[in-house]
């Protein structure tokens, strides 16, 4: 099968692999659909890691998918051939303590596909997953959309993980990328009002607009606690960063009024972030960690099914598997208004 492997720092090429074949009677081989190229997935490219986990090459990234099924194992009973599925591209033993505890996320033998060192990603014609991983969605839902319920499925998760005791707290985003503009787009879904974009992209800014935010702050041009205080006097209740972007973060605490929540999305590029201490501890800020996501892929399939979200308003390009490093290229570069590409197979 054709497959895109990474072979160096900003280096892909397509190449021809074996098929990948079942290795349990639970196993499904899917022919992949379309595919999301992720931040994490260009962090690899362009720097060959994230934190501790290393890029040896070759490797094929992607995790973000949809696919056709066209092969089951003897016990396989949730799917069947020829469904169209979204793919949960988290493996998890279901025997571990965090497993147990209702943490498969941080299950202590996950493997995710894509990430180095566990499974080769998604970024060829065929896969074999888990049968558990795969949702059927043949008749609900489309090929990119199936695909895009990754990551809406970490916006549904950060929402949730907030805990918000009321709509009207006062919510802001910092960075409009797929994953700030997924957890907009599960705020207005619960009727959040007042949801504010902060983001230096003007055109990010633009697509955040259109999707509903309700007033945005670019830092390059605003001052950004005192453009905050124009909208929300007391400032705010909720910030989510999503962007690993220290200047985010340092933003993010000058803006939440005492007693606030800071919801941690982004990756920071260096796995590393500096807190003004003086702020957190006078504001008694509580800051929360966001893993992936768990057990939010079906509220996300219904948030799309039900209409409530539209998830394809995120993609901004189109391409198809031999114009991958293209397509990796803009999203790395911002070229072009990039925010979310995919491939279609
Ligand atoms: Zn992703
Ligand atoms: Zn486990």
């Amino acid at each position: 099968m054709k497959a895109v492997v990474l072979t160096g720092i900003r280096q892909m090429k397509l190449t021809e692999v074996p098929d990948p074949v079942l290795t349990s009677e639970q196993d499904v081989k899917i022919k992949l659909s379309t595919i999301g190229v992720c931040g994490s997935d260009i962090h690899y490219y362009a720097e060959g890691n994230i934190g501790s986990q290393v890029v040896e090459y070759p490797f094929t990234v992607g995790h973000e998918c949809s696919g056709i099924i066209v092969e089951v194992g003897k016990d396989v009973n949730n799917v069947k051939v020829g469904d169209l599925v979204v793919v949960d591209p988290s493996v998890h033993c279901g025997t571990c303590d965090q497993c147990l505890a209702g943490r498969p996320h941080t299950c202590r033998n996950n493997k995710f596909l894509g990430c180095p060192g566990q499974l080769e990603g998604c970024l060829s014609e065929f896969i074999v997953m888990p049968s558990y991983t795969c949702i059927p969605v043949s008749d609900q839902l489309n090929a990119m959309q199936a695909a895009l319920i990754e990551p809406l499925s970490i916006g549904v998760y950060a929402v949730k993980l907030a805990q918000m005791q009321h709509k009207e707290s006062s919510t802001a985003i910092l960075g409009a990328g797929p994953i700030g503009l997924s957890i907009l787009m599960k705020l207005l879904a619960d009727g959040v009002p007042n949801i504010g974009m902060i983001e230096p992209l003007d055109y990010r800014l633009d697509r955040a607009e259109e999707i509903g935010a309700s007033w945005l702050v670019n830092p390059n041009r605003d001052d950004v606690e005192a453009a905050v205080k124009k909208q929300e006097e007391l400032l705010m209740d909720i910030v989510f960063e999503a962007s690993g972007d220290q200047q985010a973060v340092d933003n993010a605490i000058k803006i939440l009024k005492p007693g606030g929540k800071l919801v941690l999305v982004g990756i920071p590029p260096d796995a590393q972030y500096v807190f003004n201490m003086d702020l957190m501890r006078r504001k008694e800020l509580t800051i929360i960690n966001v893993r992936r996501q768990n057990h939010c892929v079906e509220d996300a399939i219904d948030l799309v099914v039900s209409g409530k979200v539209q998830v394809s308003k995120m993609v901004t390009h189109e391409f198809n598997l031999e114009e991958t490093p293209v397509a990796f290229d803009v999203v790395e570069g911002y070229k072009f208004g990039a925010i979310k590409a995919m491939i279609n197979l």
